[in-house]
């Protein structure tokens, strides 16, 4: 929790902490429901999230009879974060995570955590480099891919990446790996291809493995606010998210995102960054989340 907190003391510094001085000793009345409004659009919560945190403080307020409204209103703010994350099924095999995400949204980080745990855990894990565009796409996965004590599948710069995970299935299935996670490609400049080579990717899933990917996670940058919200939409239509990883977060003095990503693109999150370290990478707890950010 310290961490997380250390993590997020920009968008606590800058907007969420000031909820506490805003509430000290007054009533919720229109001028401080105004005030609060104000705070949580300015947080890249977006405006239609903030009202309905706004209307059920206001309405619980009355109803229950609230002596301190912030007990109240972390209470909503947790509730708007909370949604049931599906379950992992550990004997599935091999069990499949696809990761999609914008270049630099901190991809091969979240790739590095994910199977570094499973590694930990006893399991073999395939990385597939699916991200043929960049060379050092590649390479990176590769270093990892020894430094973890994971098989990497590469093909040359510039092939097919759908081979690639048709490749790294194969693989998978031939020698009985446990889990299967593809990176992939993140060039926002020519978005329209990309969503094809994702859709493609997807087919190819879906042929080689039963009922397709176990995961599909969309890693985003937790400082590009309501644009990447945007961003999130495109990813969504072309793949089916079926959970976000939200990174960058100590670079932000917003951190309303978050909020954003449950109730409009109503995707739970997974994990989230607070820093460039290994460990900073956590899994995401609504409860702390808010209670970091509120101070
Ligand atoms: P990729 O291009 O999507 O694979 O992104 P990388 O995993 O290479 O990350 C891009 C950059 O963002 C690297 O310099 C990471 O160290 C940095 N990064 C990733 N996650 C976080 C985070 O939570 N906080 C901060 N400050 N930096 C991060």
């Amino acid at each position: 929790f310290d961490k997380l907190k250390e993590g997020l003391s920009k968008a606590r510094d800058n907007f969420f902490g000031g909820i506490k001085t805003l509430f000290a000793g007054r009533t919720l009345d229109d001028e401080v429901l105004e005030e609060l409004e104000e705070i949580l659009i300015m947080s890249d919560m977006g405006y239609e999230t903030a009202n309905k945190i706004l209307t059920e403080l206001k309405i619980r307020y009355k109803k229950d009879e609230v002596e301190d409204p912030l007990i109240l209103l972390r209470d909503i703010m947790t509730e708007n974060l909370e949604k049931e994350n599906f379950e992992e099924n550990p004997n599935k095999k091999p069990y499949v995570i696809f990761v999609v995400g914008v270049n630099g949204s901190g991809k091969t980080t979240t790739i590095a955590k994910i199977s570094k745990k499973y590694v930990s855990a006893g399991k073999s894990v395939v990385l597939a480099a699916a991200d043929t565009f960049r060379a050092a796409a590649i390479e990176q996965l590769k270093h990892w891919g020894n430094k973890v004590g994971a098989t990497v599948i590469a093909h040359e710069h510039g092939s097919d990446a759908a081979a690639v995970v048709y490749d790294s299935l194969a693989h998978a299935k031939a020698k009985n790996k446990d889990v299967v996670i593809i990176d992939t490609a993140g060039r926002l400049h020519t978005k329209s291809n990309l969503m094809e080579e994702l859709k493609k990717i997807k087919r190819v899933i879906e042929k080689e493995i039963p009922g397709g990917s176990d995961e599909t996670i969309l890693v985003l940058d937790g400082t590009t606010g309501q644009n990447g919200i945007q961003q999130a939409l495109a990813f969504k239509e072309a793949v089916d998210i079926t959970s976000v990883v939200v990174t960058k977060l100590d670079g932000t003095a917003k951190g309303g995102i978050a909020f954003s990503i449950n109730n409009q693109l109503n995707i739970p999150i997974k994990m989230i960054g607070v820093g460039e370290r290994e460990d900073d990478l956590q899994m995401f707890e609504p409860k702390n989340y808010v209670n970091a950010l509120l101070g």
